[in-house]
């Protein structure tokens, strides 16, 4: 079905940050499918774990102890601190896995509180109620009735948070940074701030980390940069490298109410993608990713500033670590595809915001590239665009 405006490229194999389409042209994959192709494509380690796996054993069902699950699901409750793991397969699965561990947790504690508060601008999938959670319209219209037990506030804003929290509270759950909103950044302010207003409250802190989460802006999860620590997080995307698992973490005292029966994933954590997502973990510590993320970051962040200097198109430069958006005086389409006929991908975040989203292994000279390529799309002034 025609849910996506696709660019008119046909895209068949790639290696590292570079990619091909079906005529032999060549690109520079500053997208990596929204954040998804961490270690870029065809990584050899990546490629061989999960072709031995596929020998192995692809799918057995959770009915039954995965080995490769476990390994995973301690790795990953060892990074984050937090002590139980859920897995599915997307971010929108993991959110909905966190909302329906939020109102059940307080429903174990015979309480009233069902609704969470999500920010303006947010996004968290496209299930009816991870599409609810979201704080933007053009995702809801034509999908009402939606269910029921969601507000939104002005991300930033601790007087609206407050407000907004009433009896009926079960949780707040937050971007780090919001990718397809606009690149939008909560600040370590603010983020400390909601921690503190759920320690007095006892509100749940939830932070949806599909995007920011493994390594993406240089720390293995968006919340490290703040000193705290969510009560519940959702990872994907860059989770397998490519191959779909999402995973739901919760602290023990609160993963407790996900008893057996009360939720399940037919493929969720299964033999290959907690193999795929191990071989990611391992490679993002062996090649010392997360180091290279700050120092390619910043590399492309001063690029886009020096571009700015010259290019007063440019209105803002922001982002952390390989997540940046630079938001502009006018519409990206035509720049995106001025870059795409010269061999670079690009994303928008919203109509008038450029997202760069290279792979976490990216170079020093695929970053000038893709700086080169760009100033060359750049208009001059307004008037030519
Ligand atoms: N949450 C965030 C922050 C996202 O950026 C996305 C996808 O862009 C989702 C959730 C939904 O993930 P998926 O498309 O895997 O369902």
């Amino acid at each position: 079905m025609k849910t996506y405006t696709r660019y008119p490229v046909r895209l068949v194999h790639g290696r590292g940050a570079r990619v091909w389409d079906d005529a032999g042209k060549a690109y520079l994959d500053f997208i990596s499918g929204i954040a998804v192709n961490t270690l870029g494509h065809a990584h050899p380690a990546l490629a061989q774990a999960v072709a031995e796996q596929a020998r192995t054993m692809l799918h057995c069902s959770n009915l039954f102890h995965i080995p490769a699950q476990e390994k995973l699901a301690e790795k990953l409750a060892c990074l984050a601190g937090l002590g139980r793991v859920f897995f599915c397969n997307s971010g929108a699965e993991a959110n909905e896995a966190a909302i329906k561990l939020a109102r059940k947790y307080w429903y174990d504690q015979r309480s009233p509180r069902r609704t969470i508060i999500t920010a303006s601008q947010s996004f968290h999938g496209r299930t009816l109620g991870a599409l609810t959670a979201t704080g933007q319209d053009k995702v809801k219209t034509g999908f009402d009735p939606l269910p029921p037990g969601f507000t939104h506030v002005p991300l930033g804003n601790m007087n609206a948070l407050k407000q907004a929290m009433g009896d009926d509270t079960a949780g707040i759950l937050l971007e780090p940074i919001q990718g397809e909103g606009g690149v939008n950044i909560a600040t370590d302010a603010y983020l400390r701030s909601v921690r503190t207003l759920c320690n007095d409250t006892g509100i749940l802190m939830m932070l949806d980390e599909v995007q920011t989460g493994v390594g993406r802006t240089g720390e293995m999860f968006g919340f490290e940069h703040t000193g705290m620590r969510p009560d519940i997080l959702t990872l994907a995307k860059g989770l397998g490298g490519g191959v779909p698992i999402g995973a739901m973490l919760a602290s023990e005292s609160i993963a407790v109410s996900f008893g057996p029966g009360t939720h399940g994933c037919t493929f969720g954590g299964n033999p290959l993608s907690c193999t795929a997502a191990l071989t990611v973990l391992d490679v993002l510590e062996r090649e010392g990713l997360l180091e290279n993320v700050r120092v390619q970051g910043g590399r492309l962040q001063s690029g886009l500033k020096e571009l700015q200097r010259v290019y007063p198109i440019m209105r803002e430069i922001r982002g952390r670590g390989l997540l940046i958006g630079a938001e502009l005086g006018c519409c990206v389409d035509k720049i995106i595809a001025c870059c795409r006929e010269a061999g670079l991908l690009l994303l928008p975040a919203g109509p008038k915001v450029l997202r760069f989203l290279p792979p976490l292994n990216v170079t020093s000279a695929e970053i000038d590239e893709a700086l080169a390529v760009l100033g060359d799309c750049l208009p001059a002034d307004q008037a030519s665009v």
